[in-house]
């Protein structure tokens, strides 16, 4: 067995010992309390008299202080306390039952949605407040979206493809495929009043009903809408129907399809612009569940969209279970918002939120129609708003969430058919609403067969970089406010040249990790090169201009002990951490000393920036500092000793000052 001596650890080393000594005797009584995490639930489940569903997999999960964790006044509290050591949580079913599940990041709870309503409520009181607020959600919801990037590479004024006219009993139906995005075709069916003459037109964007916009329910809905005098349109979901045909069903549950949706709606609305038979004062959009959450986005978008029903699909708590709702992260704009603060930006203009009391939206009466309301209240237009809750039914687009629809548009687009009527309407084979015949090989010679095709257009960032540009925003903020400038137009200035640099140094480091350098021999030592000696081979290939493009920045509008400050901030206070570090170890350090450790240490504080773990800025402090243990070796000092003789005062001191705890306690 090796024989390590504790004079030649570090003091790290050694507070690391006592923990790991202090661990090992807490895990054997902690055992005693340790049990499996099903047995837990089930006991919870029989103490309680509830059912709990798990959804989770327990299997070799183990609770610490399991006992200890249930509290007998409340299911709840014991709930979660059990639950959270495995980020899984209990969502309340409307049968009082429970389901435990994994954490959801688009899931919360009616709780957390009264709380976050209640929060927002007290960052607008009155009209102007309130619409400071919308113009921060406009900017960053639609930066979090990616929107504007996906706005320049839409097609402009594309050609539309449309098929012959089928008519009906009262309507007619017309399929079309739009290009949206270079090669990407939205596809869909409109559905026209019998008569010539000038009619609102509605989108439709579809929710993830089975068989898409095909769907019974679905067909019902826009052809009785066309028979009352309302221009309907109906269109796939990305990856769904014929967009299948271009990109695939798994395309479906990606970040791009929350974006491409969204085109699609804008799209579709600006070619049913350029027919003669619609009135551009009157555009309304409704959709159910998955199309309802696009209702609330494109109500929030398109400033062209006059009236708005989104449909079982409004909540607080919820932003949609699929990535096409939540797949980019909206709700993080702002500091955190939420489908109901979105939609609120919508007012004072008419909308009509529909309900239900068994799936997500049961809490609109209580929670989000009352925020909405207080919302529209700024404008003194609470007439404009509605809420239809069906408190008996469930999630679908059934014959009273239609009825509703109905009479929402005829009132606010002032329909002369106000009754509907739903009898005789045909439903067509979906073979008939395609434009392509479901057929690859029908579809137009520039049309996309993959994903990566449509991201190439969208630049699109994932999740994880626009909350990674996110964090680099705060931290920048928190650095320059610190300076205290007082000069808004400086402190924007040396932000953006401190964001600048740490996205470039992101985005370096993360398309140029250290694996990229092929494992191979340092030269000076004849060693394989380890990990930080191939990141800093990789960075040396970084263009020079990135780190002296952040010096020259800073040093335009601060002063050189500003500078430092910002330097400092990048390294977390490395240099004068180590610096006092030094002034422990070498017994009395000369001027002359104190001044080539600075430099040294300031030289790696440089370099330092330029990266961006934490374990490669120890690293390149590792460097210097090993330079300067040279360098007083090299003159008259004796760097081992020292460090031997600050470790032994150390273990002395934490031994007389263990002595002195003993005694006090005996
Ligand atoms: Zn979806």
């Amino acid at each position: 067995m090796k024989n390590y001596s504790i004079q030649l650890l570090k003091p790290q080393a050694l507070s690391l010992l006592l923990s790991v000594a202090l661990l090992a005797e807490a895990q054997s009584f902690e055992n005693q309390f340790v049990r499996p995490l099903g047995t837990v639930i089930n006991e919870l489940s029989s103490r309680f008299d509830v059912k709990l569903k798990v959804e989770v997999d327990t299997v070799g999960k183990l609770v610490p202080w399991a006992d200890f964790r249930i509290r007998p006044y409340s299911l709840e509290e014991s709930l979660s306390s059990v639950l959270s050591v495995f980020d899984y949580k209990a969502l309340v079913q409307p049968d009082g039952s429970y389901k435990i599940k994994k954490y959801e990041y688009m899931r919360r709870t009616p709780e957390d949605g009264r709380k976050m309503l209640n929060f927002l409520n007290t960052l607008y009181a009155n009209q102007q407040e309130w619409e400071k607020r919308r113009e921060c959600l406009r900017t960053e919801v639609k930066k979090n979206l990616n929107w504007e990037q996906a706005l320049s590479k839409k097609v402009l004024n594309p050609k539309p493809l449309l098929s012959k006219i089928r008519t009906y009993d009262g309507y007619k139906v017309q399929n079309f495929a739009i290009e949206s995005l270079p090669g990407y075709y939205v596809t869909g069916s409109i559905y026209l009043p019998k008569k010539k003459g000038s009619y609102p037109v509605i989108l439709m964007p579809n929710g993830h009903w089975p068989d898409g916009r095909y769907n019974k329910d679905e067909q019902t809905r826009f052809a009785t809408l066309a028979r009352m005098g309302v221009i309907s349109v109906s269109y796939d979901l990305f990856g769904w129907g014929e967009s299948e045909l271009m990109v695939g069903a798994a395309a479906h549950r990606t970040p791009t399809a929350h974006i491409v949706q969204l085109l699609n709606g804008v799209a579709v609305l600006d070619y049913m612009l350029t027919r003669k038979e619609v009135d551009a004062t009157r555009i309304g959009a409704n959709g159910g569940s998955g199309g309802g959450s696009q209702v609330v986005m494109l109500s929030f978008l398109d400033d062209r969209i006059t009236a708005a029903c989104p449909t079982v699909n409004l909540a607080s708590h919820f932003d949609g279970g699929c990535p096409c709702e939540s797949g980019m992260p909206v709700s993080l704009a702002c500091g955190g918002t939420n489908n109901a603060e979105i939609l609120a930006a919508y007012a004072p203009k008419p909308l009509c939120v529909i309900s239900d009391g068994k799936d997500w939206t049961a809490s609109v009466p209580e929670l989000e129609y009352p925020y909405l309301q207080r919302v529209y209240g700024f404008y003194n237009a609470t007439e404009q708003l509605s809420n239809v809750h069906l408190a008996d039914e469930g999630h679908d687009f059934g014959p009273n969430k239609r009825k509703a629809v109905y009479g929402f548009f005829a009132r606010y687009f002032k329909l002369k058919a106000t009754s509907a009527d739903e009898s005789g309407i045909t439903i067509e084979p979906k073979e008939m609403m395609q434009s392509f015949g479901g057929q690859v090989d029908n579809l137009p010679a520039n049309a996309v067969r993959s994903l990566k095709e449509v991201d190439q257009h969208l630049n699109k960032k994932t999740a994880a970089a626009i909350s990674s540009d996110l964090d680099i925003e705060k931290k920048s903020k928190v650095w320059i406010d610190s300076l205290k400038l007082n000069d808004p137009a400086k402190e924007a200035r040396v932000r953006a040249v401190v964001m600048k640099h740490m996205k470039i140094v992101r985005d370096w480091h993360n398309d140029h990790p250290y694996t990229t350098v092929p494992a191979g021999i340092n030269p000076l030592n004849g060693k394989p090169l380890n990990e930080i000696d191939r990141e800093v081979i990789a960075n040396s290939g970084k263009p020079a201009s990135v780190h002296t493009d952040l010096m020259s920045g800073l040093r335009k509008d601060l002063t050189e002990e500003q500078v430092e400050k910002i330097l400092d901030f990048y390294t977390i206070g490395k240099v004068d951490f180590t610096m006092r570090g030094f002034k422990a170890i070498v017994p009395n350090m000369t001027a002359k000393e104190e001044e080539f450790i600075l430099k040294q240490l300031r030289l790696a504080r440089e370099q330092a920036v330029d990266y961006k773990r934490m374990k490669a800025i120890s690293a390149i402090f590792e460097i210097y500092k090993t330079n300067c243990e040279q360098y007083l070796n090299a003159n008259g000092r004796n760097w081992r000793q020292m460090y031997k003789e600050f470790t032994d005062k150390i273990k002395a001191e934490k031994a007389a000052k263990a002595a002195a705890e003993k005694n006090k306690n005996n």
